[in-house]
């Protein structure tokens, strides 16, 4: 199963009757739908228009951000975020002037992780950084839960000054919000008018598993731990002759995906067994553990943290080495990436 974390499915906030979108006299808008239009058809929907945005994450952000610039200038209007869960924002992959891949991609990181000093020398520089404190939207969390949930986004380059030149604003929904019919209205009574909302509220992958699968599979897409128990990110120790691919999260999906489409192509040729339903189940149930331990997030199924380890395993298991680096140094304190997995 290749269908997709993102996409076909979205996640649609659920409203009281009378509160919804059917009270509202303009447009809603998923990011689904809204990246089916071409450049110059999002200029045209934005441009002069109030906007709202429902998000803030990679594609709350990023549409916020092409709103903006869509209303530079004579006649543009403010893009409003509404924000319910703040996560940290990073403007670029260096930290104080390192690179970000040596906090949590080399082998003597994966010793670190769980400890918080790494996250609160990164949490100093974003704070530093980026006018968070300014607008509100410092985190209360550490900048490990988001990225071992894989919730840190990247920002557009100049998000910032669009904020500062007031044509992003932000308010926080953290209890709630709902459609009037001029706009919404937060659960402090703030009203915020709108033309356009746009929810870039997420995607329901499970939703869209859980319909296709048969009947009987149907309740196991998520275990006790809310999260997918997949051994190996890729087989359902209670469903067999069937493997899942691009469910599980990390910094590089696609990597992920491919190392996992491999191992998959190992088990079929024989190269290796499974081990029982019972091993597997322990197995999956330890790494939801670690999950739960690191971040409040860990519901997302998200092995950032555990990138090396995890990768580690697949290879031992195809018999190829785990240790892909020249030397010992580098074994310790270079990064690992998609590069260091080439086939041998
Ligand atoms: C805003 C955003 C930014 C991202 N940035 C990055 C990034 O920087 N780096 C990165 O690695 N990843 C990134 N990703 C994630 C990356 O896009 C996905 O991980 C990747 O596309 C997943 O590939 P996939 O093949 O598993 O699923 P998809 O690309 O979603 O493909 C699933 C396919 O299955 C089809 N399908 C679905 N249901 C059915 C069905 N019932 N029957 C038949 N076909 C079906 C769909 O039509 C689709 O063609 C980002 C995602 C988003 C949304």
């Amino acid at each position: 199963m290749c269908t997709g974390k993102y996409g076909d499915v979205p996640r649609m906030p659920v409203f009281p009757p009378g509160k919804g979108p059917e009270v509202f006299k303009g447009t809603v808008m998923h990011s689904l739908d809204y990246c089916k239009l071409s450049e110059e058809e999002t200029v045209e929907l934005m441009r002069g228009k109030k906007v709202v945005v429902v998000g803030y994450k990679k594609s709350a952000i990023d549409l916020a951000n092409e709103c903006a610039q869509a209303n530079q200038g004579e006649g543009g209007q403010a893009c409003t975020m509404l924000v319910r869960t703040l996560h940290w924002v990073v403007p670029s992959y260096s930290i104080w002037g390192l690179p970000f891949s040596m906090f949590y991609s080399t082998r003597l990181s994966q010793l670190f992780y769980e400890r918080p000093r790494v996250s609160k020398f990164i949490e100093s520089y974003l704070s530093w950084k980026l006018p968070l404190g300014k607008y509100g939207l410092t985190p209360d969390h550490p900048f490990v839960e988001d990225y071992a949930s894989c919730q840190m986004a990247i920002l557009p380059e100049g998000f910032f000054d669009m904020a500062d030149r007031g044509l992003v604003r932000f308010k926080r929904a953290s209890t709630g919000w709902c459609f009037s019919e001029n706009g919404v209205v937060l659960d402090d009574g703030t009203k915020v008018e709108a033309d356009l909302v746009f929810l870039a509220t997420g995607f329901e992958g499970k939703e869209k598993l859980r319909e296709v699968l048969p009947k009987p599979f149907r309740d196991l897409v998520v275990g006790k731990s809310s999260m997918m128990p997949l051994y190996r990110g890729t087989i359902h120790p209670l469903i067999p002759n069937m493997a899942f691919v691009g469910f599980v999260e990390s910094v590089s999906n696609l990597h992920t995906s491919e190392l996992r489409c491999r191992w998959l192509s190992g088990l079929l040729e024989g190269r290796f067994e499974l081990p029982s339903v019972k091993a597997m189940m322990g197995h999956v149930a330890g790494e939801a553990d670690a999950m739960r331990r690191t971040t409040r997030f860990y519901r997302r199924h998200c092995i950032s943290t555990y990138s090396i380890h995890d990768s580690d395993g697949m290879c031992a298991d195809l018999g190829s080495a785990t240790l892909r680096k020249a030397n010992w140094i580098a074994e310790l304190f270079a990064p690992y990436n998609n590069k260091d997995y080439k086939e041998q």
